[in-house]
């Protein structure tokens, strides 16, 4: 197992990948927790599909992106096995293609409102396809940039995704948070607390809830705060080149 591993290390998305899985990991233990128990998602928004094969072929399996229109020209051209999940905003008038266009897409983290959940409650009924695990966004930073509810609806938005819903499966909370503020982690612990909220009025274990927080700039600090899902794009990746666009 560990020879196949260094092999693969060939390529250096793997050497990455396997280092930030490795500080992953222990920052899963310093919270009490077994490795295991955080994902690793690798966003590769920007970056060529043959990037991201070479970390498939290394034996990673869960990707994510955030532009449709990437997202569904990419999809396809890469194995079916792959556990995609779709990060951030998401208009409605682009769901039905997202959810044509990736039909191994695992996971939607980015419900930020009613409509949107509507509309890929419905989706998934037209399409014929499983029911579609969604996370709920809120907005903890309180910036108008960012999509999301206001942690004071989080309740409100996940009662609605689990009970008015059916063909989603309501997983867990995600956010993004304000970049880069590991000293002042408030954004991360207000989702904790939507996370305890949410779970208390809907009767739900909170070990069987899930929280995405945590990116390359603090991805260790969310896991210790108690993050099961992080999302990693520049550190495995890195630094994303944008034509024409400023970094989000
Ligand atoms: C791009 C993106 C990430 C990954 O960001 P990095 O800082 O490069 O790790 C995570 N989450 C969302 C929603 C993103 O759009």
């Amino acid at each position: 197992m560990a020879a196949a591993a260094a092999e693969a290390s060939a390529a250096p998305v793997a050497a990455a990948m396997r280092a930030v899985l490795a500080r992953a990991g222990r920052a899963a233990e310093r919270s009490g927790r077994a490795a295991e128990a955080v994902r690793v998602v690798a966003i590769g928004k920007t970056k060529p599909v043959s990037l991201l094969r070479q970390l498939y072929d290394a034996g990673h399996r869960s990707f994510g992106e955030n532009y449709v229109q990437e997202f569904v020209t990419k999809a396809p051209q890469l194995p079916e096995d792959i556990r995609w999940h779709f990060v951030g905003h998401l208009q409605s008038n682009k769901v039905k293609s997202l959810l044509a266009a990736v039909p191994n897409l695992d996971m939607v983290e980015g419900v930020g409102n009613e409509k949107i959940a509507n509309h890929l409650d419905r989706a998934v009924v037209s399409l014929g396809r499983e029911p579609l695990k969604v996370m709920v966004q809120v907005n903890t930073s309180g910036e108008e940039s960012k999509s999301g509810i206001d942690p004071s609806k989080c309740v409100e938005l996940a009662k609605h995704v689990k009970l008015a819903c059916p063909n989603l499966i309501l997983s867990g909370l995600m956010t993004i948070g304000m970049k880069d503020y590991s000293s002042t982690p408030e954004n991360f612990k207000a989702l904790v607390n939507c996370k305890l909220e949410v779970c208390k009025a809907l009767g739900i274990p909170t070990e069987q809830f899930e929280l995405s927080m945590g990116m390359s700039g603090d991805f260790e600090q969310a896991i210790e705060l108690g993050s099961t899902n992080v999302r990693v794009g520049s550190t495995i990746f890195g630094p994303r080149e944008y034509p024409n666009q400023k970094q989000n």
